[in-house]
């Protein structure tokens, strides 16, 4: 920063903080109070029965698949699993919540003091402390669209499991934020906890923000930018909504406790019909459902159905392959590919060849044909026996790309395919010394020039040995070849 024209006011160095609340669906077939289906795309009010109708005298049953899958996730983020959690009701009026109470978990939830590493290249790891986990039923939708002049109500997510995963407020960046939201997904889908399909809203992202002052230890009057549907979305009301209270602190305003809405065209955040302050909730124990007990041989059984997670992947695969940081981010992207290519490295023999392969050709031809990796027709063994070919220099890399596409359509091992398409490189010295030989014999004046220290015509060498092999000549070992004679 620039030293400040004297008399003139000093920019104040705002520090931006940001909690996150993330709501997770479970993945589960049915809902977490009755026997209803979690299917998305349903006829509306299709999935419904008088549990989740809220009709009177239904009495709730908890899912134990819900409870299996909420354990896991929470263990997944290195929380404590509590042998003892309550639910409680959360009284607010709205059209699609029919029971006028959620039921939630408040002062006593399954799973708290956890955390996600965002950064492990920084010493040590940069890592979120996440707050707590609470187990919670979805409301319904309400549904602006389908009729003229009239709000329709959707009962189909009502009583779908969730889980809430709060951050503690220590975020001080978009991008940080972002990196939290990226990897706690990544852990979700890992541990098939939750299908974290932002488009389906089976992942929703509630932000805190507030500012203050760098240097002062009090957090500044926090505003909740609520619902957001995607992580760039999250990403944007971060920056706008800093920006906002920035600009209203500075022309000495101040910022209003609020939930805003973000409008993704606008690039605005707007004030949102307020549901209420958590004072108003009036929280108490859900009398229909005891405490929730969950025994240590339990949580431990849970425990150890994880399986290797991200950041453990992500330092296995830099000791093990060698390989750099962004390689590894794409190939742990999801554990098919993870595994996938770790079987290709097996089979290869090259781990850093085997990782060229699977994010170049192979991934472009995985999106080209729209089918799943595990569909693709090359298979890992394939794959394995053409990179090896490659890296020996029996065949060049572009004749490798072309049987690549080959075995795409046929089941014919590479070695096969090779000496079939010709594409075998010829590096046995004897037939490489008589092509040279001929080369020379006709082009005896370049021959000379470069016997004589006229190295520039190497490669005009070599290209005609190449020429004369029709390609098939293995062009590194000309080169040597030639060199050689050049002594
Ligand atoms: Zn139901």
């Amino acid at each position: 920063m620039t030293d400040a024209t004297p008399g003139a006011p000093r920019a104040i160095d705002w520090e931006l903080v940001i909690g996150l609340e993330v709501h997770c669906q479970l993945k589960t077939h049915s809902k977490i109070f009755c026997g209803c289906a979690t299917s998305f795309g349903a006829p509306p009010n299709a999935n419904t029965c008088p549990v989740c109708l809220g009709l009177p005298g239904a009495l709730p049953v908890l899912n134990a698949r819900a409870v299996q899958l909420a354990t896991r996730a929470s263990l997944a983020i290195g929380c404590t699993v509590h042998g003892t959690s309550v639910f409680a009701r959360k009284n607010y009026f709205y059209p699609d919540l029919p029971k006028g109470y959620q039921i939630s978990q408040f002062d006593q939830p399954i799973a708290t003091a956890g955390a996600i590493v965002v950064d492990e290249t920084s010493e040590p790891p940069r890592a979120i402390r996440v707050h707590r986990v609470h187990m919670e039923e979805d409301a319904g939708k309400s549904v602006h669209d389908r009729f003229r002049d009239a709000t329709a109500i959707d009962l189909n997510r009502a009583g779908t499991p969730l889980v809430e995963i709060v951050s503690e407020p220590e975020i001080h960046s978009a991008a940080d934020a972002l990196s939290y939201l990226r990897r706690l997904k990544q852990i979700l889908e890992y541990t098939e906890v939750s299908d974290a399909n932002m488009e389906e809203g089976s992942l929703r992202v509630d932000v805190n923000i507030s500012i203050r002052p760098r240097g002062q230890s009090t957090l500044g009057t926090k505003t909740e930018v609520k619902n957001l549907n995607s992580f760039s979305s999250a990403e944007r009301a971060i920056e706008v909504e800093f920006a906002r209270q920035r600009a209203l602190l500075e022309a000495g305003g101040r910022v209003e406790q609020q939930t805003l809405l973000y409008d993704e065209k606008k690039n605005q955040v707007r004030a949102a019909r307020s549901k209420e302050g958590s004072h108003d909730y009036r929280y108490f124990p859900e009398p229909d459902l005891p405490p929730l007990r969950l025994t240590p041989e339990f949580i431990e059984a849970e425990r150890a159905t994880l399986p290797e997670l991200p950041a453990a992947k992500r330092r296995r695969f830099a000791a093990q392959y060698g390989l750099g940081a962004a390689d590894i981010e794409q190939l742990i992207a999801d554990r098919t590919l993870a595994a996938c290519y770790e079987d290709v490295a097996r089979q290869a023999g090259d781990a850093r060849r085997a990782a060229n392969w699977m994010l170049g050709p192979v991934l472009a031809a995985v999106n080209t044909s729209g089918r799943p990796l595990v569909e693709h027709p090359v298979g890992p063994e394939r794959l394995g026996a053409l990179i090896q070919l490659e890296a020996r220099g029996d065949i060049s890399n572009t004749a490798a790309r072309q049987l690549f596409v080959l075995m795409e359509s046929e089941d014919t091992a590479p070695l096969a395919l090779a000496t079939r398409e010709g594409l075998l490189q010829v590096s046995d010295d004897a037939a490489l010394v008589s092509w040279i030989d001929e080369v020379f014999a006709e082009s005896p004046v370049e021959a000379a020039r470069f016997l004589a220290g006229e190295r520039k015509l190497q490669g005009v060498l070599v290209g005609q040995v190449m020429k004369k092999s029709k390609g098939a000549a293995d062009p590194k070992k000309v080169n040597q070849l030639l060199a050689a004679r050049a002594g």
